[in-house]
């Protein structure tokens, strides 16, 4: 009988969340979904010289945003706990004895000096870099003597000396390793704690983890692990290893070509919608390549035999196309209170936002939804909208070959025809209408006319049409603004 599904997402508390970390997060709970299992969060801090102050409350923090839960974990708890390693150290004595006494695990002495020579003569002589074994048969009368002598010690484990070790993936099938070709790496370090390969062994088997999502980086340990289940007697579960997700030319993603964490791509404005679909895309493709993935829809399709195993690529336009696609997509309410602190923050120095009604502010997103990419676009396109004076040169109101006192002459004309507009009437289709009407009869430019108006309403070259902002803005706004180049 199959057992019940059991995934865990395992991060190290760095302080943030790498994008990379979001598509395995995602992919743990969508198996744990679409399998009709359980999700556990367990934190691997067991390399406590990387500890980060407040880090497991922000991963939290920010997995909540995502919308992504557990069902056992750190904070909601469960029988398997603790769910942070660095609580469970009892758990890994315990065995590291037992391992120990089946002689599958050694004490190793080796200094940290010795071993860097040993490193340096291996180089030199061209041997990889590996332990040498020293202490792997020392008597059990030696490591007494010495441990009673205050000796640091690691723990290492007793790796076969030739063979072939084979691991199946799910994705790849078997892949097979040379025994010679894997060191007899350390399990407990000098100071008593777990390596990851230890600790991620024993917490899968005690966690009763069925399956195992990683990244690919992980599968030049993956013998080590399978050779410790082996060795405690214990059956492995399923590991899938995920394709590796590339910049575009072909590297690791590095905080040094752009931003690798969830949150800032928050802050940035980019939508939850949009970083859920474009991360998942990096690693499965839906069977009828709509590519317009939310997260019901892939809890209902997903499955994780379907995935690939080349790399993905970090296409920065496809996320931004596709955060486009969910502001779109937004209600307009919604989407108002989601551009609020992006206006907010741009507008502290001019003007304050708080003055304007919410109608307003939902008239000026609304204009703009169609060609947001990300939220943080509306704070600088939008300014105008909010500054009592705007400031401008004011050679841009003449367009093309005009003068500017030739635009301000076409200026006064717009005033005219504007001030007619009966306030009840002032809307964009009648201000729209009004003045085309009167600019056809008299055969004249409609560009040397409309120019000038957006510039004197918006103080831009680009913006929305100017019967769209002078909708917007209010008859007396607009003739204000008008009136000002005069
Ligand atoms: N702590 C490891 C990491 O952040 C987890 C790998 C695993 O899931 O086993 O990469």
């Amino acid at each position: 009988m199959n057992k019940k599904t059991r995934i865990r997402f395992a991060p190290s508390p760095t302080g943030y969340l790498h994008i990379g970390s979001l598509r395995t997060v995602l992919f743990t709970y969508l198996i744990a979904k679409s399998e009709g299992g359980t999700h556990i969060l367990r934190i691997e801090d067991t390399d406590r010289s990387r500890f980060v102050e407040g880090a497991q409350e922000s991963l939290i923090e920010v997995l909540n945003w995502i919308g992504i839960d557990f069902d056992e974990g750190p904070n909601m708890g469960g029988k398997f706990g603790p769910y942070v390693q660095s609580e469970r150290k009892e758990i890994y004595d315990k065995y590291k004895q037992e391992l120990l006494d089946k002689g599958e695990a050694y004490y190793c002495f080796c200094t940290p000096d010795r071993l860097q020579k040993m490193r340096e003569n291996q180089q030199a002589k061209k041997l990889p870099p590996r332990y040498d074994r020293t202490c792997r048969d020392l008597s059990k009368q030696e490591i007494e003597e010495r441990i009673k002598n205050g000796e640091k010690y690691v723990i290492r484990q007793k790796m076969p000396k030739s063979g072939e070790v084979v691991v199946n993936d799910e994705l790849r099938g078997e892949i097979k390793f040379k025994a010679e070709e894997l060191e007899d790496h350390v399990l407990i370090k000098s100071d008593g704690m777990p390596t990851y390969q230890f600790a991620v062994v024993i917490d899968d088997h005690s966690m009763e983890i069925t399956h195992v999502l990683r990244g690919e980086e992980w599968i030049p340990s993956f013998p080590k692990n399978i050779l410790l289940y082996k060795a405690f007697d214990w059956e492995a579960p399923k590991f899938i290893h995920m394709p590796l997700t590339l910049n575009k030319s072909g590297g690791k993603l590095s905080k040094r070509q752009g931003d690798v964490s969830v949150e800032d791509y928050k802050s940035k404005g980019y939508l939850v919608e949009a970083l859920i679909n474009f991360s998942v895309l990096s690693g499965w493709h839906p069977k009828d390549d709509n590519e317009i993935l939310d997260i019901e829809r892939l809890k209902k399709e997903f499955n994780y035999r379907d995935m690939g195993i080349s790399p993905g690529v970090f296409d920065i336009e496809k996320l931004d196309y596709l955060n486009g696609y969910y502001i779109r997509q937004k209600d307009i309410d919604e989407l108002t209170e989601l551009c609020k602190p992006y206006l907010k923050e741009n507008l502290k120095k001019t003007n304050d936002i708080e003055k304007q009604s919410d109608e307003y502010i939902k008239k000026v997103v609304a204009i703009e939804q169609e060609r947001l990419k990300k939220l943080s676009d509306i704070a600088e396109i939008t300014t105008f909208f909010f500054e009592d004076e705007l400031n401008y040169d004011h050679e841009m109101l003449a367009w093309k070959k005009m003068t500017s006192e030739q635009a301000k002459e076409n200026l006064d004309i717009i005033y005219e025809l504007l001030e007619k507009i009966p306030e009840e009437n002032w809307t964009n289709d009648s201000i729209e209408d009004s003045i085309v009407t009167y600019l056809k009869a008299k055969e004249l430019k409609i560009g040397e006319y409309l120019w000038p108006m957006r510039v004197a309403l918006t103080g831009k070259k680009a913006s929305p049409s100017p019967f769209d902002v002078a909708e917007i803005l209010g008859k007396g706004e607009s003739l204000k603004r008008i009136r000002k180049v005069k």
